[in-house]
C-alpha cells in the first residue's frame, strides 16, 4: 500500500491529476474483523483506480451498549470535519463491496443525496431495492449531511436509523439520486456484493422512534450528539476511531 501511495490514516491523493473530489468514507463497526480485512483490501485498490482524493475512517463502538449505527456515522463526519474539510460523505458499512469499477464513488452534487447500493446480491438476486430503501451506502454532500442534522442517535440495535435518514432527506427536500438513474442499461454497474453475517435481531422500538422522528429532526442529531473519544490511531490502512457511546433519556 505504501508503494502505491497510501498515506498513513488510510489517506490516498492521486499523483499525477487533482482529484476534483475529497470522500470521507466512514465505516461504522464493531466485531467484524474479517470483513473490515476483506473491505481495506478491496476498497482501497477500487478508489484508487477512480483517482479520488479520499481517506477511510472507521468508527468503532466498544463493547456494553446495542449497536448504533446513525451515531456512529455522525461522530465519523464530526471528526473527520475536526481534522480537514471535505466535499462529502460516503457512508459505508463494511460487509458491501462495490462489484464494478464504474460504479462512482465519486461526490454527489449539493441537494441530490445518492442511494449507492440498491442492487445487491443478497436482495433478489440484484433486484432494484424499494425507493425509500436508504441504508447500506449512501454518499451525501457535507452541506446536505449538515443541513439535514445527520442521522439520529436514537436509534439502539437493528433497524431504524436508515428510515430516518431517508425522511430527513425527503422532509429537507433533498432528492434522492440512484446511480445510472439516467442510463438503465448501465445499473448492472451499480451491484454491490456482500460478505455473509448472521442477521441481527431488529430493534423492537425501532417503529415507534421512527414515528416519532419526525417531530425531533431539528434536535437530534448532530446537534446534540455525545460521545466519548477513547482513542484515535491513524493505521496504514485506515482512520481508527474508537468510541464511547450511551443511551440518554429520549427528548421531545
Ligand atoms: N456493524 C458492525 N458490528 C455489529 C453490527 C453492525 O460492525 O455488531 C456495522 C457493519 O458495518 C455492518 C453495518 O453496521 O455492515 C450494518 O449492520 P448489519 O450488517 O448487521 O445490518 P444488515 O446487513 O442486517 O442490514
Ligand atoms: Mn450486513
Amino acid at each position: 500500500m505504501k508503494e502505491a501511495g497510501l498515506g498513513i490514516g488510510g489517506r490516498y491523493e492521486p499523483i499525477e491529476c487533482r482529484s476534483r473530489h475529497k470522500v470521507a468514507i466512514v465505516v461504522p463497526y464493531r466485531d467484524r474483523k474479517d470483513h473490515l480485512t476483506v473491505f481495506l483490501h478491496y476498497l482501497h485498490p477500487f478508489l484508487q483506480r477512480q483517482q479520488l482524493n479520499y481517506v477511510i475512517i472507521i468508527v468503532e463502538q466498544s463493547a456494553g451498549t446495542p449497536f448504533n449505527r446513525g451515531m456512529l456515522m455522525n461522530i465519523g463526519f464530526n471528526e473527520a470535519q475536526l481534522q480537514e474539510t471535505f466535499e462529502c460523505f460516503i457512508f459505508h458499512d463494511v460487509d458491501f463491496l462495490p462489484e464494478d469499477d464504474s460504479n462512482p464513488y465519486t461526490c454527489p452534487e449539493d441537494g441530490r443525496p445518492r442511494q449507492m447500493s440498491f442492487s445487491i446480491d443478497y436482495w433478489d438476486n440484484y433486484k432494484p431495492t424499494p425507493r425509500s430503501h436508504f441504508g447500506g451506502v449512501t454518499a451525501l454532500s457535507t452541506a446536505d449531511f449538515r443541513r439535514i442534522n445527520g442521522y439520529s442517535n436514537s436509534f439502539w440495535g437493528w433497524g431504524g436509523e436508515d428510515d430516518q435518514l431517508f425522511q430527513r432527506v425527503k422532509f429537507n427536500n433533498l432528492t434522492v439520486v440512484r446511480s445510472f438513474d439516467e442510463q438503465p442499461l448501465l445499473v448492472h454497474k451499480a451491484r454491490y456484493k456482500t460478505q455473509s453475517h448472521q442477521k441481527a435481531q431488529p430493534n423492537p422500538d425501532r417503529k415507534q422512534v421512527l414515528a416519532e422522528g419526525n417531530v425531533r429532526f431539528q434536535i437530534d442529531g448532530l446537534f446534540d450528539l455525545k460521545y466519548q473519544r477513547l482513542n484515535l490511531q491513524f493505521k496504514p490502512l485506515y482512520t481508527h476511531l474508537l468510541v464511547n457511546i450511551q443511551p440518554g433519556p429520549i427528548k421531545s
